[in-house]
C-alpha cells in the first residue's frame, strides 16, 4: 500500500525530542524525507534521524534557531536547492519561561515570542516562496490549548500560541489559491519534558480539566499532523484542530 507521504518532503522545527521527535518520526514511518530540526541538542537530533534511518526511513539532521532570521533563510534555501522540493512544515519548536504577570520579566516576554512566535514567522516567511513556486504544501503549527483558553502565569506563552492561531489564519486564506493549505494542532497536557517543567499542584489543576482524566500521548499529536500533512487532509485550511482530551470544546 502507498505510504501517506511518499516523496514528500517535511521539515519538522524542534525535533530533538518531545513532541517534534515524534512528529519527525511519525512522518518518515509514513514515506516523508524529514528535516530533523533542532537549536541546541545536537547528540538527541542525530539519534533521532538515526532511529528513523534503522527504521528505513529517510531524514537528516539541521541546527538552527527558529529565532533566526537570517538561519532559517540559509536552511530553507539550502534544502530546497538540494532536495528540489519542500512539501511539508511543521513549526513545532517551543518554549515556555512561565511567570505570573507582575514578576514577568522582559526577556522571559521576549525570548517565548521570539521562539513561538516570530520562528513561525520566518520559517513561513521563507518557505512560501518555494511552496508558491510549487503551488502545493501544507503548514502545520504547533499551538497550545493555552492559546486557545489562556492560562495563569503563561501570559508571554499564550500569546504566542494565540499569535501562532491569528498567524496560521491569515496565512490560509493568502495562500488557499495557490494550493498551500495552513492549518493549526492545538495540544493539551501532553507528556514530555515541557510537562516536567510544570509544578505538580498546577500539572493536578491542569489534569482535573481535561474530560478524558489523563495527560496525551506525542503520539496522538503526531496522527493529526499527519492526517493534515496528507493529501486525506485536501479540503482542510484554516483550521485549528484541539488534540486535548477534550479540554477546548
Ligand atoms: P520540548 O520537549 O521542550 O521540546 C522542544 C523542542 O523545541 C526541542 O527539540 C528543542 O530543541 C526545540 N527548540 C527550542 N527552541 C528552539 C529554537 N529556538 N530553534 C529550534 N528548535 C528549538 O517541548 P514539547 O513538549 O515537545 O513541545 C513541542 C511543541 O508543542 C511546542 O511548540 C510546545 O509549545 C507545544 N505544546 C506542548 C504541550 C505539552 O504539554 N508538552 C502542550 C501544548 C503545546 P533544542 O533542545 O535543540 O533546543
Amino acid at each position: 500500500m502507498e505510504k501517506l507521504l511518499a516523496d514528500k518532503v517535511a521539515i519538522v522545527t524542534g525535533a530533538s525530542r518531545g513532541i517534534g521527535r515524534q512528529i519527525a518520526m511519525t512522518l518518515a514511518q509514513e514515506g516523508a524525507y524529514v528535516i530533523v530540526n533542532y537549536n541546541g541538542s545536537k547528540e538527541a537530533a542525530e539519534a533521532v534521524v538515526s532511529t528513523i534511518i534503522e527504521a528505513g526511513g529517510q531524514a537528516e539532521s539541521w541546527q538552527c534557531s527558529v529565532a533566526d532570521f537570517a538561519a532559517v533563510e540559509d536552511m530553507i534555501k539550502t534544502l530546497y536547492k538540494k532536495l528540489g522540493h519542500i512539501d511539508i512544515l511543521v513549526n513545532n519548536a517551543g518554549i515556555t519561561k512561565d511567570n505570573l504577570l507582575m514578576k514577568m520579566k522582559e526577556d522571559e516576554f521576549d525570548a517565548v515570542i521570539d521562539t513561538n512566535l516570530k520562528g513561525s514567522f520566518n520559517t513561513m516567511r521563507h518557505i512560501a516562496r518555494y511552496m508558491l513556486k510549487q503551488k502545493s504544501g501544507s503548514i502545520i503549527n504547533i499551538s497550545s490549548v493555552s492559546g486557545v483558553l489562556g492560562n495563569p502565569g503563561q501570559m508571554n506563552y499564550c500569546a504566542s500560541k494565540a499569535g501562532v492561531i491569528g498567524m496560521t489564519k491569515s496565512m490560509a486564506r493568502e495562500l488557499a489559491s495557490r494550493g498551500i493549505r495552513v492549518n493549526a494542532v492545538a495540544p493539551g497536557f501532553i507528556e514530555t519534558e515541557m510537562l516536567d517543567q510544570m509544578t505538580e499542584a498546577a500539572k493536578e489543576a491542569g489534569k482535573a480539566q481535561i474530560p478524558f482524566g489523563r495527560y496525551g500521548k506525542p503520539e496522538e499529536i503526531a496522527n493529526t499532523v499527519a492526517f493534515l500533512a496528507s493529501e486525506k487532509a485536501s479540503y482542510i485550511t484554516g483550521q485549528v484542530i484541539c488534540v486535548d482530551g477534550g479540554m477546548a470544546m
